[in-house]
């Protein structure tokens, strides 16, 4: 397979499916299943699932790593924007109280 191009950022969990193939004399009959890894996603409420080539693990990883940063990030962000409104309006509410 040519070499993929592994997105920067992509969301889901890496899964690893077990699975037989179907052919009599391969070792899966024998109760050692295939190993295929995959990034499995949710969309609209669905999971997907999209398997993968090995070598482009790391790579996935690493994606999927920076989006959960990006999401922690954009997370306490707006946290820090709650409080610095919560604060806003509680001073300007005591500003504007009648005396
Ligand atoms: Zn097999």
């Amino acid at each position: 397979m040519k070499s993929l191009l592994v997105p920067s950022l992509l969301r889901g969990s890496l899964i690893c499916l077990r699975r037989k193939c179907g052919k009599s004399n391969c070792r899966c009959c024998e109760g050692k299943p295939h190993a295929t890894p995959a990034l499995s996603y949710s969309r609209r409420g669905k999971t997907k699932i999209l398997t993968l080539p090995p070598g482009q693990i790391p790579k996935v990883r690493v994606a999927l790593k920076r989006y959960r940063q990006s999401q922690q990030r954009l997370e306490r962000q707006a946290d820090a924007g709650l409080r610095q409104l919560a604060r806003r309006l509680r001073q300007t509410r005591k500003a504007n109280r009648p005396r």
